[in-house]
């Protein structure tokens, strides 16, 4: 069945997703890959981006929720596949015969894992999450040897087998913080409670895209990227993706709905933000906060909004939003002597190389990082894979 009509797509070219796997493989040779693939894979597009990603030598899947792990099983996918956010009532059973990975963050999820694991009539494989210093979810080392004695002693009546020590760092992007070496050593320490108690661990892991990228102490025999997987720049002030062998694998871009002249002094869109300082041509950009734009692309009179590339081939020109952003639309200021009709193209971000603003670019426009930027495009947005 043909997709619904809509005036703008996100194209998702996924041999960018499978360039971008190998360089994080080439920079983690001694460790697998877990290409994280949760929030719809970063709003790229679950199954395509999984099996892309599969493809190109990621040979484990990361999703935060149960419900993603369950859509990549009836899916058909088989890769092994961890997941580690849920709260109690959590589908745990479902996922041990799915044999799917779980993560225990939390001492009540031990005991919660193991009756998943009798109702399932198989052992579970747990990953033991540690809080090493990020003051998120994760056992905090002083409850570590209590923990990890009743995951062993578990393992020991066949429920479950401890695979696994994991956790994640709070300034993978800053290289250098202090707290990366810190949290490694809370973590080593971690490591040999388990150890040291019984626990034959297949994988450690520690490390996302920033830390795959620039901190080798941290890659054990498991790596956890996302963001480098869609070619984003996981450390901006390292350099955009090219810094890193990656290209960007998602091109947002719409079709101008409306071209029409407009006196000066003219508001554009609401609370008039922007008034027309000379007779102009204003293009109408059928995308809006409905669709994932952040409002705060919004442009005003002083300050223009995020950038956009309006028209297509050679003479495609940089202009801003114009106004604030609407639920379904938003405008551009094309200028006295515009060109443009509308049906042109608008390209709100795509990769940096061909011209195109950057995701990175809207990041910085609305005072946010570029995981969001993609993650929040709304499901109205068909995604075309190339
Ligand atoms: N591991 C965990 C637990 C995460 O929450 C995330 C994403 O936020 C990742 C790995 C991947 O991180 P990144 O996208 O920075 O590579």
């Amino acid at each position: 069945m043909n997709e619904p009509w809509y005036p703008a797509r996100a194209v998702v070219d996924l041999d960018a997703v499978r360039g971008n796997v190998r360089v994080l493989r080439d920079a983690a040779p001694g460790a697998a890959v877990m290409a994280v693939v949760k929030a719809d894979a970063y709003g790229h597009g679950l199954l395509p981006v999984a099996r892309a990603a599969l493809a190109a030598g990621a040979t484990w899947l990361g999703v935060a929720q149960p419900a993603e792990a369950l859509a990549l099983r009836a899916a058909g996918i088989t890769a092994r596949t961890f997941t580690w956010l849920y709260a109690p009532g959590a589908p745990l059973a479902e996922l041990v015969s799915a044999d799917v990975d779980v993560s225990v963050h939390a001492p009540w999820g031990v005991e919660e894992v193991a009756a998943a694991a009798r109702a399932a009539g198989r052992p579970a494989r747990v990953h033991l999450k540690v809080d090493t210093g990020l003051g998120r979810s994760g056992v905090m080392p002083d409850q570590l040897p209590e923990v990890v004695a009743r995951l062993v002693a578990l393992q020991g009546d066949g429920l479950l087998e401890l695979v696994g020590v994991w956790s994640h760092l709070a300034f993978a992007d800053e290289p250098d913080h202090p707290t990366v070496r810190g949290q490694a050593d809370v973590f080593d320490r971690a490591v040999e409670v388990a150890e040291r108690a019984g626990a034959h661990l297949e994988v450690r892991h520690l490390a996302n895209s920033a830390a795959t990228l620039t901190t080798q102490h941290v890659h054990h025999e498991l790596v956890r990227p996302g963001l480098a997987v869609y070619g984003l720049s996981p450390v901006p002030q390292l350099g955009g993706p090219d810094a890193f062998g990656l290209r960007p694998a998602m091109t947002l871009e719409a079709r101008l709905a409306t071209v029409k002249a407009v006196p000066a002094g003219q508001g554009v869109s609401y609370g008039h933000a922007f008034r027309t300082p000379r007779d102009t041509v204003l293009g109408d950009v059928p995308l809006g906060y409905g669709d994932g734009i952040p409002r705060h692309a919004s442009g005003s009179q002083d300050v223009p909004g995020a950038p956009i590339l309006v028209g297509n081939g050679p003479s495609a020109r940089m202009l801003h939003v114009t106004g604030r952003v609407c639920m379904d639309q938003f405008m551009v200021d094309l200028g006295p002597d515009a060109t443009e009709r509308a049906g042109d193209t608008v390209v709100l971000f795509g990769d940096g190389a061909t011209g195109a603003p950057t995701a990175q670019d809207w990041a910085d426009a609305c005072g946010t990082i570029s995981y969001e930027i993609t993650t929040r495009l709304g499901a109205r947005v068909p995604r075309v894979h190339l």
